[in-house]
């Protein structure tokens, strides 16, 4: 579904990422690892098209990103729902106005019908009854389940993650890595998961890559990936292992 080609990203005289290149499949779950700084954020960013590569190419359905026009952008957007590390909620709307942001950005349906996806989508995230409650009422767990509910309200095929499990404590990190694996299930749609969270990625993906100093290190099937030989793999596994949730 995507193809990421040789892309490299330079802020300054720093490459955020260096000549990295690996696939995203349709219709699988692809957590990308790497701790603080590696370039997981960047290339999320690259994906929906925020920032253009300074080198390389991405394609999505076999199409280069670099020739799509404002227009194709626009409709290209429909197909992707991000959730932001920080829930990214828009504090003055109601849960409710939140979820139909992007519906009422981007479509003409009446407001009956946005009202029904608001409720239907709600529920699908385990949080019925909330659309009349302002962001600040809600937990942390809460919000993220909320900021799903908007990024899936459009139907997209695709949804972007950026540590979705940031700031949360480890049951109910448990609980949105749960939330993402039954969306995935019953929307059918591809997921790319950035997190610096080993045991996460390993829960929710059908395949890991992993990035270090904007270099990618390995991608693999998640049963594959835990037994690749690579010290910068090893480091990353012993971190978790002994604390679960522990951040790096
Ligand atoms: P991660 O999400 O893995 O923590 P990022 O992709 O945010 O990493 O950042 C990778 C590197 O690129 C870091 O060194 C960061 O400081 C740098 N970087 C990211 N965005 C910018 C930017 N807009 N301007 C300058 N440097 C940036
Ligand atoms: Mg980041």
């Amino acid at each position: 579904m995507i193809k990421i080609k040789n892309v490299s990203k330079i802020f300054g005289d720093k490459a955020a990422l260096d000549n990295v290149s690996f696939d995203v499949k349709k219709g699988e779950t692809l957590a990308v690892i790497g701790g603080s700084g590696s370039g997981k954020s960047t290339l999320l960013r690259l994906m929906i098209g925020l920032i253009k590569p300074t080198s390389g190419e991405i394609y999505m359905d076999g199409e280069p990103l670099s020739d799509k026009t404002e227009a194709e952008w626009d409709k290209l957007r429909l197909k992707m729902g991000m959730v932001f590390q920080y829930s990214a909620l828009f504090d003055s709307m109601t849960v409710g106005e939140n979820v139909a942001f992007g519906l009422r950005e981007h479509t003409d349906l009446p407001n009956e019908e946005i009202e029904k996806i608001i409720k239907e989508k709600l529920e699908l995230v385990g949080l019925p009854n909330v659309e009349n409650l302002m962001p600040n009422e809600l937990s942390g767990g809460m919000k993220k389940r909320v900021s799903l509910a908007r990024a899936i309200a459009i139907n997209p095929s695709i949804i972007f993650y950026d540590e979705p499990s940031s700031g949360l404590d480890p049951i109910t990190t448990r609980k949105i890595d749960e939330l993402i694996k039954d969306t995935q299930k019953a929307l059918k749609v591809t997921s790319v998961v950035v997190t610096h969270d080993m045991l996460s990625a390993t829960r929710i993906a059908d395949r890991i890559a992993m990035l270090s100093e904007g270099k990618l290190v390995a991608v693999a099937p998640t049963e594959e990936f835990k037994k690749i030989e690579d010290e910068r793999i090893k480091a990353f596994f012993a971190a978790f292992s002994s604390s679960e949730g522990a951040s790096l």
